[in-house]
């Protein structure tokens, strides 16, 4: 134990973890070193898209390590060209980029949006972006994001956004200015707590960026790639974005992102952007078996078959304990505790060999396996249920 503590000192203090450590996976289970086994409802915060080490995954990746692994993006590849063609093909954008994190992509989508405003709106640069966001950890996706505690860090900021409130169009109208280039929220504020955007919102959102000649960006980091019953959570108000950003459950847990956009809209001269890793044939072969195994027929719908379970599970939990409500859409869900009990239960859960999460005190957050079985699900609920029968 004190070895293993000592082994844990090696890496940067970051966040607080638990004395643990992982070497294996299998589906909706981890495995720790000492081979004790853990239900796993994080699965990286929504990036192991099919759990843990899926054949899928391992085969494609095994069969493309051998193959090849890099050519440097000075070169077309092949895996990068097919996964870009399946992305074209099943969104409403014409170009992707591809790169390493969502934070490099969403990078990629200000700076898209910066040149866009140069070239067609007067130099405008301004993006409004909306209180309790979360667009990434560097220093100008930290300045895009509105989380309540960053507001300090870092300073100075990168300048040029704006925070309105999610939901509500009057704030974003007063918020323009002629610098005003685009609009830039997720559909689902995930890290915030899993608070949903209103299809009406949405709505709403396209048609006055429409007429004001700005672009509306979607950070889809974690609610693309079917995470929440449609491949793209915008499909369910069903618009049209000018810009959109993927992420977390792309790779299926390998560094995957990418920053898609219409034609119009793709006016990166050579040299704006770029970078060592991006696009290299590895990571884009583990994006391809993902996106291929979720445009399997049937699999959203079985996305969508188990969130309805589990969110009934919850609501009927919810209802005994007096929590609630549930919020969110598919396999991305959010139970709210109305006490700031949330350590605590994810605590508990993990004394229970149980990995929940809590993304603020008073709720839970749930981002299974899009592939997470109903025996899991009961599992969860069951030992869920337990933990806050002993807290009341
Ligand atoms: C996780 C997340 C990011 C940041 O992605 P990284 O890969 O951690 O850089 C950005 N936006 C949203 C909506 C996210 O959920």
């Amino acid at each position: 134990m004190v070895d293993q503590q000592k082994r844990f000192r090696a890496l940067m203090d970051i966040t607080r973890r638990p004395p643990i450590s992982f070497a294996g996976g299998q589906g909706d289970w981890l495995v720790d070193r000492e081979g004790n086994r853990y239900l796993d409802f994080i699965q990286g915060w929504a990036v192991n898209a099919l759990g843990h080490c899926p054949a899928a995954l391992v085969s494609a990746i095994s069969r493309q390590v051998a193959t090849l692994i890099n050519c440097s993006p000075a070169y077309f590849n092949e895996s990068a060209l097919a996964l870009a063609d399946r992305l074209i093909r099943h969104s409403c954008f014409d170009r992707v980029f591809f790169c390493n994190s969502g934070a490099e992509a969403n990078e990629g989508a200000i700076k898209l949006a910066r040149k866009w405003g140069a070239l067609h709106r007067d130099g405008a640069y301004e993006i409004i972006t909306f209180d309790h966001g979360f667009h990434g950890r560097t220093l100008a996706t930290m300045s895009a994001s509105g989380k309540p505690n960053w507001q300090e860090l870092f300073e100075p900021k990168v300048p040029g956004f704006h925070k309105v409130t999610l939901n509500d169009l009057d704030t974003v109208r007063q918020a323009c200015t002629p610098k005003t280039a685009a609009v830039m929220l997720e559909p689902i504020q995930g890290e915030a707590g899993v608070f949903p955007t209103t299809d009406i919102f949405m709505r709403e959102l396209r048609t006055f960026t429409r007429r004001e000649n700005l672009l509306l960006i979607v950070d889809e980091i974690q609610t693309g790639m079917g995470r929440t019953g449609r491949l793209f959570a915008y499909e369910h108000p069903d618009i049209e974005p000018d810009i959109m950003t993927l992420g977390k459950g792309m790779g299926g847990g390998v560094p995957l992102a990418a920053l898609l956009c219409r034609e119009e809209v793709a006016c990166f001269e050579y040299g704006d952007q770029g970078g060592t890793f991006n696009g290299n044939s590895l990571m884009t072969a583990a994006g391809l078996a993902v996106i291929d195994e979720i445009l399997k027929p049937g699999f959203l719908e079985q996305v969508n078959a188990q969130g309805l379970y589990l969110r009934q599970a919850l609501e009927t939990m919810a209802e005994k304990h007096g929590l609630g409500p549930v919020r969110g859409r598919g396999l991305l869900l959010a139970m709210d505790l109305n006490k700031p009990i949330g350590a605590e239960v994810t605590e508990k859960a993990l004394e229970r060999r149980l990995l929940l999460n809590s993304p603020r005190l008073d709720s839970l957050r749930f981002m299974p396996a899009l592939n997470v079985s109903r025996d899991s699900i009961d599992r969860m609920i069951a030992t869920l249920s337990a933990i806050l029968a002993e807290l009341s």
